[in-house]
């Protein structure tokens, strides 16, 4: 017997996360969420932030960061603290703690929403599943760099959008012993409407549901330093370089040397009360009905088919 690939990525695949097979992997990006049929948004996926190997051989552990992604400087996390720490108290040269340091700072994910065409879809329906691609920063500023493009359409429109030729070379064959990606979009626009499953949008609201989630279940401060501190990582416990520093204020530069915004205290969004006047429209061509983008759009039973009618509608 040997090591059936195929078989492994499929299983890995089951969790919803898409495990980039050897060679050419081509992704359709999906709308990152729902936001994006009611109006224009600015970003392409949804963001997360991890801490690996704490302790050793652990799943990884969420760091607090991902509750504030577009302020995360300004959330305190003891496990970055601990490592911004060590990383000050070390000598530059000393690669060993700089590699510690780096393997165990927060890693921030990029979770797009995807198609992957370059897999057979479903034998019966014809249709791709929608996986979740969950990237580090070379592949999503690849990606990035085309959506911001002018010489590309809007990426996230599954009519007259492209794809993304991931092609994945594995440790072994890289030179550098790590894996290598490179990231080419597709030569044509097209359409993929007709891959899509019924539940597409469905599954974009989902895979929004599981990072608001994590970002939900984050440890507080004091358990996540028990963890730190009971992990048996030597540098984590108590000896280590221990000068823990205070929430980063306005003004200094974050770790990749750029200035920091305005510390923005969180604001307490008061809770929306449904408006209860009409019930929403029970047939699927209520499109129109509301304004788009309005609470009352965004809460109505028809806005998938509403969502799908205008997609089909268009050009
Ligand atoms: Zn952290």
């Amino acid at each position: 017997m040997a090591f059936n690939k195929k078989k492994a990525r499929e299983e890995a695949n089951r969790g919803g996360f898409y495990q980039f097979a050897e060679g050419e992997n081509v992704v359709r990006i999906l709308p990152p969420s729902r936001e994006y049929f009611d109006k224009d948004i600015t970003y392409i996926a949804l963001t997360y932030f991890l801490h690996y190997g704490i302790p050793e051989g652990a799943p990884p552990v969420t760091c607090p960061k991902t509750t504030d992604p577009k302020n995360h400087w300004n959330v305190r996390c003891p496990i970055c603290e601990k490592c911004k720490a060590i990383k000050s108290a070390a000598d530059k040269d000393d690669k060993e703690t700089q590699q510690f340091v780096y393997d165990r700072k927060a890693k921030q994910r990029y979770l797009f929403n995807v198609i992957v065409t370059s897999d057979k879809p479903d034998e019966e329906t014809k249709k791709h599943k929608v996986v979740k691609l969950s990237v580090g920063w070379k592949i999503y500023k690849a990606i990035l760099d085309v959506a911001q493009s002018d010489k590309y359409e809007d990426i996230g429109d599954v009519k007259k959008g492209r794809g993304f030729i991931i092609n994945m070379t594995p440790e072994s064959k890289t030179k550098t012993g790590f894996r290598d990606y490179s990231v080419t979009p597709e030569p044509n626009p097209s359409s993929v409407y007709e891959l899509l499953p019924k539940d597409w949008i469905e599954a974009i609201e989902a895979n929004e549901k599981w990072v608001e989630e994590l970002a939900a279940g984050v440890l507080s401060f004091e358990e996540l330093k028990s963890v730190m501190e009971n992990s048996g990582i030597p540098q984590f416990m108590d000896g280590g370089p221990s000068r823990v520093q205070p929430a980063k204020q306005y003004g200094e530069l974050d770790e990749e040397g750029n200035t920091k915004g305005e510390k923005s205290t969180p604001e307490e969004t008061p809770e929306e009360t449904p408006a209860k006047e009409e019930t929403p429209a029970s047939k699927p061509d209520c499109y129109g009905k509301y304004e788009r983008g309005s609470e009352k759009c965004a809460k109505c039973e028809s806005r998938i088919d509403c969502i799908n009618k205008f997609i089909e509608s268009q050009e």
